[in-house]
């Protein structure tokens, strides 16, 4: 079984705009049109049994909006069997008017976890604007998942480094928190180095490493980690999910490892 622990798809009202603007910001070509059915037929295609579909509530207000949406869309889940491959994660913005609410809102609703971006959203992951999501997701046992490294919207500045990561961890120790991009593109030696092996509730994803990282790298990252807490991910629609899973497949690693990191530990995460 595969899972895919990092995808994007919007609304079919919003998919166009929002290709056209996230290509435009990134000079990324995106695979397919942005919506739930490009990425279904997606998956069909490279052998994806279940997708996590991270949202991202971009400013405070947002929050509640993009969740509701992507609640409707798991809602869909009865009247359309290709919905059956998609997990909706939340989001939570630091602002968001009554965040404890809204948190419980996605607990209740059986969202798996949480997304949030400190690039878009605006501020450094070692701010303590984040504490209050960070707590009542630990509290809730809400997963939450974090861009890290490298983001195109803001090439000059890195919002989230292993450094902050550190300071989560060590600050949040009940947090089940995912890094994705397997600690940040261009970060992936000093995250071996720092937090490799460290955290028990950390766990990388390995979303568009593509051309990113060396496979020594990412050897690196997973034997200093433990390939126990590696999911894999491909940052679809900004890579091909099959081109991602090659990557894995490569390892010289042994096959029930590379099984964990492509399915069985995102399962376990998920509940499933
Ligand atoms: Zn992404």
């Amino acid at each position: 079984m595969i899972i895919d622990f990092h995808t994007h798809a919007f609304v079919d009202a919003l998919a166009e705009q929002a290709i056209k603007k996230l290509s435009a910001v990134s000079g990324f070509h995106a695979y397919g049109n942005g919506t739930h059915a490009a990425l279904s037929q997606h998956m069909e295609e490279n052998g994806i049994d279940l997708a996590v579909v991270l949202n991202i509530a971009v400013k405070p207000h947002q929050a509640v909006r993009v969740n509701t949406a992507a609640m409707e869309q798991d809602g869909q889940i009865t009247n359309n069997p290709a919905y059956r491959k998609f997990i909706q994660f939340g989001s939570l913005h630091p602002l968001t008017p009554n965040l404890e609410e809204e948190a419980k809102r996605i607990k209740a609703a059986g969202m798996k976890g949480v997304k949030i971006h400190p690039d878009y959203q605006g501020y450094y992951l070692n701010d303590p604007i984040w504490y209050p999501i960070f707590e009542l997701c630990a509290a809730l046992d809400l997963p939450v998942i974090t861009h890290a490294g490298f983001d195109p919207i803001s090439p000059d500045v890195i919002h989230a480094t292993p450094a902050h990561t550190g300071h989560v961890l060590k600050n949040f120790p009940h947090l089940t928190f995912i890094v994705a991009h397997m600690g940040g593109i261009g970060c992936f030696d000093e995250t071996a180095e720092t937090l490799g092996g460290r955290y028990e509730n950390l766990y990388f994803d390995t979303a568009f490493i593509r051309g990113n990282a060396s496979q020594d790298q990412l050897l690196n990252l997973i034997r200093r980690h433990g390939s126990d807490r590696i999911v894999f991910g491909s940052d679809y629609p900004w890579d091909g999910c099959g081109n991602e899973v090659k990557l894995i497949q490569a390892l010289p690693l042994p096959e029930e490892e590379k099984e964990k990191i492509l399915g069985g530990n995102a399962k376990r995460l998920l509940n499933l």
